[in-house]
């Protein structure tokens, strides 16, 4: 029908029409199939073609009209070799043995082949190959028509792909926000969740689906805002108007977040403002961090600038009063004063090198883990001497040793295993002030050996039993108000039974006393820590 000329007319609308379907649609396959059917019809083509050019400069076939589909896989290598070569352009006699190679393949009875190439901007994207079953001389005027077709079929052609590259990178987007490990939410210019990801979920118990729609306010509900109020920051004109310190593009908030479920975590909230052409707030980006960790370890150096000032300033104090006192020009004190001030003097200065090397060990330990020197222990031995030192110093506390005879040696670290029994047996003396047996004692099975120091004091609350080995840790009472301690003895004590292999626990009964039970395995073999 194409060649002739009373259907020129018809043509040039029907070309027409078609260019609107194919350009208003955005669908890929849609318009593949669109752009076959008007070649196929336009042409009288009784098979018909488009391959596009995919990864690797290869063509495949993406819409066929009249082929079995088991013919696509070798229509798909002669198209490679086709286009592969780099005179189809110029070399026509190539180009047409190809097509006839492939007519034959298809059908027999095919006699023409015509061949559209789809070019935007100078670059191929693919090609339309229509063969018929009769031959005519196409004319300048038809070539014409075809070519201002082909330019349409490749704009709709290049347009759906990109359509489609949008979606699909818009479908990737979604993906890496929806599982990046940082909280993403997304706001309209009413503060209202538009975007709420699984990281986000996770941190508020908000689900996306209860969040979305509702008010900032009424799903990040501030139990304690420390920096950054969003409300305040955009009725006062952010992102466009800036407060002092604030920077354009972003606003940071902080502070302790009450949960969905009650409890609460210390959040921190970028809000970035996302502009629209014409420069008005279309979104408010805002990037959510958990930073509960971050918060407590701020709070374990700020718990330990004071305790260690007040445990370092306290000594020092006293001695340098008793020093003060004691050389005063004026008084001439009797031996038995100057003994005293003395050995106070000496109690404290010992108190002060225990407090700086253990100190001085935990931050060693963080720093570099630590390192044993292996060699015969008696425990035994060892608790005995502990036991007769201690005892030494107090008159209310009674100190005794239980060890089976056969209790065996084992290799370890004598000096830090000592640390551990003195850590361990200060403590049971410092945390029962009104006194009481205290026992050391030990038994052992063929692998194991298990020492025990166990008190009548004060006893230990069952939701602290945990955390008195953290570093720093002291539970927060009369009682540690009066005694001395930086929270360090236990997490020594842990670190050094873990490092030769054993463990620690506690038992405890409030009021009643506790028991610190460790074990070692007879041959510590080190293990870092
Ligand atoms: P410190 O004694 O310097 O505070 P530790 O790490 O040795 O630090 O102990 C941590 C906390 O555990 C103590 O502050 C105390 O509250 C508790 N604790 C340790 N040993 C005992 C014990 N035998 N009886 C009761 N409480 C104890």
């Amino acid at each position: 029908m194409l060649m002739l000329p009373d259907y020129r007319v018809r043509q040039r609308d029907f070309l027409l029409e078609i260019s609107r379907a194919m350009t208003a649609q955005l669908d890929l396959g849609e318009v593949l199939r669109l752009v076959l059917r008007a070649s196929v019809l336009m042409l009288a083509g009784k098979v018909g073609l488009v391959a596009l050019r995919g990864a690797e400069e290869r063509f495949a076939v993406r819409a066929a009209f009249g082929v079995e589909s088991a013919r696509l896989e070798d229509l798909n290598a002669r198209l490679h070799e086709l286009m592969a070569s780099a005179s189809w352009r110029t070399d026509t006699a190539f180009l047409n043995v190809k097509l006839n190679q492939m007519a034959v393949l298809l059908d027999r009875s095919l006699r023409q082949s015509l061949f559209l190439p789809l070019m935007i901007g100078g670059e191929l994207l693919g090609l339309i190959i229509i063969f018929r079953s009769y031959w005519v001389q196409t004319t300048e005027n038809d070539e014409q028509i075809l070519q201002s077709f082909a330019d349409q079929a490749a704009i709709a052609v290049h347009n759906a792909q990109l359509y489609s590259r949008i979606l699909y990178e818009r479908k990737q987007l979604a993906a890496i926000l929806d599982y990046s490990a940082d909280g993403v939410m997304t706001l309209d210019p009413q503060l209202r969740i538009v975007g709420f990801n699984r990281a986000v979920e996770r941190m508020t118990g908000w689900t996306a689906g209860d969040a979305l729609g509702k008010d900032i306010d009424q799903v990040i509900v501030w139990a304690q805002l420390d920096k950054g109020d969003l409300q305040q920051a955009v009725i006062e004109g952010w992102p466009f108007r800036l407060q002092a310190g604030d920077s354009a593009e972003t606003l940071y908030a902080e502070g302790e977040m009450q949960r969905r479920d009650g409890l609460t975590i210390s959040l921190g909230i970028t809000y970035a403002a996302l502009l629209d052409d014409d420069g008005h707030l279309a979104n408010i980006i805002a990037n959510v961090r958990d930073i509960t960790h971050f918060r407590r370890a701020q709070e374990m150096q700020n718990v330990f600038v004071s305790t260690v000032s007040h445990e370092l300033k306290t000594p020092v104090a006293i001695i340098k009063g008793y020093a003060g006192t004691l050389r005063r020009e004026d008084a001439a004190w009797d031996p038995q004063v100057v003994q005293q001030g003395l050995l106070v003097i000496e109690e404290e200065s010992d108190r002060l090198t225990d407090l700086i090397e253990n100190l001085l060990a935990a931050g060693k330990l963080r720093a570099e883990g630590m390192r044993l020197s292996i060699g015969d222990v008696d425990l035994r031995h060892m608790a005995q001497d502990v036991a007769d030192r201690m005892q030494n110093q107090t008159a209310l506390h009674h100190i005794s040793v239980q060890f089976p005879d056969d209790f065996p040696l084992i290799l370890g670290d004598v000096v830090r295993l000592r640390q551990v029994l003195d850590n361990l047996v200060g403590n049971a003396i410092k945390y029962s002030p009104n006194g009481g047996e205290i026992t050391i004692g030990g038994d052992t099975d063929d692998r194991y050996v298990r020492v025990y120091v166990r008190d009548q004091g004060i006893g230990i609350p069952e939701n602290e039993l945990e955390r008195i080995f953290d570093r720093f840790y002291r539970i927060d009472g009369a009682m540690s108000r009066k005694t001395n301690g930086a929270g360090l003895g236990l997490y020594l004590v842990r670190a050094i039974v873990e490092t030769h292999g054993g463990s620690i626990r506690v038992k405890s009964k409030l009021g009643q006393g506790s028991t610190f039970y460790f074990t070692l395995p007879l041959e510590a073999q080190e293990r870092n820590h």
